[in-house]
């Protein structure tokens, strides 16, 4: 075929099969629009004001003093792993059920990444598993630095326990909340830092808010807050009360530890912020999609994860279980459903079987609870503009795969 028949026969093609449906994608308005062409038409394109805001209503909603913006969440994760002295001989430990940069960013630091096993109902770190590895740690003296919690779906870890456990242990933690904006655990928004010593949010495009890249610490401690900010612009300090030699003049600055360019622009800031002032109704309406889901999967044999109930999930993901627990099924669902244009996905191959992590020493077995919730859930269609026929197609593509 010629490159012309070529694309004519994919138009075709797309116009008589059923549109893709993805499982989540981002919800861009006239205001998204004109608030970035607002910073493209101003002095600042870089950091600058805009990234200034960004972070204060950030702040302001979470109930948080300082909040800092990065390029991405996994570079906020990064620098909050640096902030907190993570270096090498420590540890830190996250879930294998995560995105890799939950655990890449120990690496970074040149720190051992270790795994906890999650809760099968909830598909989070689970306490349990923690306290037991902890006390086990303690005996053999490699006890965490850094445990970081992952709210998987937009929901919440059970981050009053595992701040006990914080204490016990002297470890420090760091929420990756990259699921969870807009979430709650006991009435606290998820960003507050009521149980943790730094947030993260991702802004990335299929997460709850977008800023197109982008990521956000959030702390109440002004000393992590400045280190960030340091780090993400090269290590370099510009308060002269800070310095540590003399100013030759005015314009000097001096660079105190090694950073990076992990600044955000203003161009994304002004997404971001704009964004910001839907989260409460895109959360609404992920909520109210999650209850259909519920309600037409009464006679399924699935089941959505577990929400507790002091969390207020986020819902960033719609997450089932297939009861029939047989990995050939497994892959047969998904490649069905798949096949008939649902975007659906698997929230996550483990971690630690990943090829790079298996060769740090991690082997099938080592996290069983982590590696069956792999073989059996799904993730299906979850976005605020997903349309009340796609849903019924969803669900319709759904009972046909099961049946
Ligand atoms: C998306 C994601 C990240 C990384 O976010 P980026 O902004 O793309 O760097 C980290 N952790 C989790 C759990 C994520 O889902």
């Amino acid at each position: 075929m010629t490159r012309i028949n070529h694309e004519l026969f994919n138009q075709v093609n797309n116009y008589m099969s059923q549109a893709f449906i993805p499982y989540g994608r981002q919800d861009i308005d006239q205001n998204d629009i004109e608030s970035v062409i607002r910073v493209l038409r101003s002095d600042f394109i870089t950091q600058g004001p805009t990234v200034g805001e960004f972070e204060k209503s950030i702040s302001k909603m979470m109930g948080v003093e300082y909040s800092v913006a990065c390029n991405s969440a996994t570079s906020s994760l990064h620098l909050a792993c640096l902030a907190l002295g993570l270096q090498e001989g420590d540890y830190l430990w996250t879930t294998p059920i995560t995105f890799v940069a939950s655990a890449n960013c120990g690496l970074y630091c040149n720190a051992k990444v270790d795994f906890v096993d999650i809760d099968p109902k909830t598909g989070l770190m689970s306490v349990k598993e923690l306290s037991k590895k902890l006390e086990e740690a303690k005996a053999k003296r490699s006890l965490p630095k850094i445990v970081i919690p992952v709210h998987l779906a937009g929901t919440s870890c059970d981050m009053p326990k595992i701040a006990e456990l914080s204490k016990k242990y002297g470890f420090s933690i760091i929420e990756d909340a990259s699921h969870a904006i807009g979430g709650y655990c006991n009435n606290y928004p998820v960003g507050s830092c009521k149980y943790s010593d730094i947030t993260i949010f991702s802004m990335h495009p299929v997460k709850i808010i977008t800023s197109g890249e982008g990521g956000i610490a959030t702390t109440k401690e002004e000393s992590l807050a400045i280190k960030i900010k340091s780090l993400r612009n090269h290590g370099i300090i510009r308060n002269k009360e800070m310095f540590v030699t003399e100013p030759a003049g005015e314009w000097s600055y001096e660079q105190q530890d090694l950073g990076y360019n992990y600044r955000m622009t203003d161009i994304l800031a002004a997404l971001g912020l704009s964004q910001l002032q839907k989260l409460n109704a895109f959360i609404e309406k992920r909520t109210h999609i999650i209850q259909e889901y519920k309600l037409n999967m009464v006679n399924l044999p699935v089941q959505l994860l577990e929400v507790p109930e002091n969390i207020k999930s986020a819902y960033h993901l719609a997450v089932i279980r297939l009861k029939n627990n047989d990995k050939t099924f497994h892959r047969n669902v998904f490649n069905k459903l798949k096949g008939k244009g649902i975007g659906v996905q698997v929230h996550y191959t483990p971690v630690h079987l990943q090829p790079y992590y298996r060769n740090l020493g991690f082997s099938e077995g080592d996290f069983p609870i982590s590696e069956n919730y792999s073989t059996n859930a799904i993730s299906l269609p979850i976005y605020p503009t997903l349309k009340k026929q796609d849903f019924n197609r969803v669900i319709g593509e759904l009972k046909e795969v099961l049946s």
